[in-house]
């Protein structure tokens, strides 16, 4: 007998509709392809905008500057771009742990954290957000930046950082988001569209990667139905910030 699909079985990657289990293997192609040239491209497509839109989620972590032990969780933590951030902001007793789906992306960051000798200081686990490999309440934090829209089952891994969390702990998301400024709309889909996968081609040689990066912005859920999903994981005093007009937002929840 062959079994039939229902639409709960396809999703989104960029704008191609896809057998939910094809995504990853898709998504983690894109990674593959462009972790060596990751972080250059991000400054070049923001403007560096994104180091300001990371700050703000560092500052909302706020890491104890003492030698008070901190566990943060960094959830699709890729070349390790937030941890370092953090472990600048936070004090001694500061551990973290970048977890992310993709070996290339990892080794970037682990590469990048011995040449500051932060190996004790910043572990870097390879797996899959969906299913994380961590005992319940063991964090004091969890982050994704830049991450969630990539993961195919998006409420399994918002049920896991509520899962590991500790009661009275901070979840803390950033990803890009709607923009409804009149006027900077129109010029953001054209700069989205027209420069980025141009840029990327020229810069990692791979534009059908940029390409997926912005249909796959469009498609992500507007900010009001992401902090529902957040909410439905269990997450309670759930908000959200949009930064510069909307091209971000950053989410944050709690454990209580
Ligand atoms: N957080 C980093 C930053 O802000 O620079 C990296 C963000 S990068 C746009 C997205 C990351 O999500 C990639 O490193 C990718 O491998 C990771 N990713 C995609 N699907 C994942 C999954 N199911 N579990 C864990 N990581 C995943």
């Amino acid at each position: 007998m062959t079994a039939s699909r229902t639409p709960e079985q396809d999703t989104h990657f960029g704008y191609e509709t896809v057998p939910l289990g094809d995504k990853q293997a898709r998504v983690d192609e894109v990674f593959h392809s462009v972790a060596g040239r990751y972080d250059l491209m991000n400054d070049l497509m923001s403007g560096g905008l994104h180091r300001a839109w990371k700050e703000a989620m560092v500052t909302a972590v706020n890491p104890p500057r003492s030698d008070k032990p901190f566990k943060l969780l960094d959830l699709a933590g890729g070349t390790g771009d937030i941890a370092q951030r953090v472990v600048d902001a936070g004090g001694a007793g500061l551990h973290v742990t970048v977890f992310d789906i993709n070996a290339n992306m990892l080794a970037v960051g682990r590469e990048r954290a011995q040449k500051r000798s932060l190996d004790g200081v910043i572990d870097f686990i390879e797996g899959n957000a969906e299913e994380l490999p961590f005992p319940d309440n063991s964090f004091d934090a969890v982050t994704i930046a830049f991450g969630i829209r990539n993961v195919p089952r998006i409420q399994s891994a918002l049920d896991e950082a509520h899962r590991v969390l500790r009661i009275g702990g901070r979840f803390l998301c950033l990803e890009f988001s709607s923009v409804d400024t009149p006027g900077l709309d129109k010029l953001y889909e054209l700069y989205s569209f027209n420069v980025i996968p141009r840029v990327g081609a020229a810069v990692t040689g791979d534009r059908a990667a940029y390409q997926y990066l912005v249909e796959s912005i469009r498609k992500f859920p507007k900010p009001k139905a992401f902090a529902q999903m957040i909410e439905q994981a269990g997450f309670r005093r759930v908000s959200y910030t949009p930064m510069t007009g909307g091209v971000v937002a950053l989410h944050s929840g709690w454990r209580l």
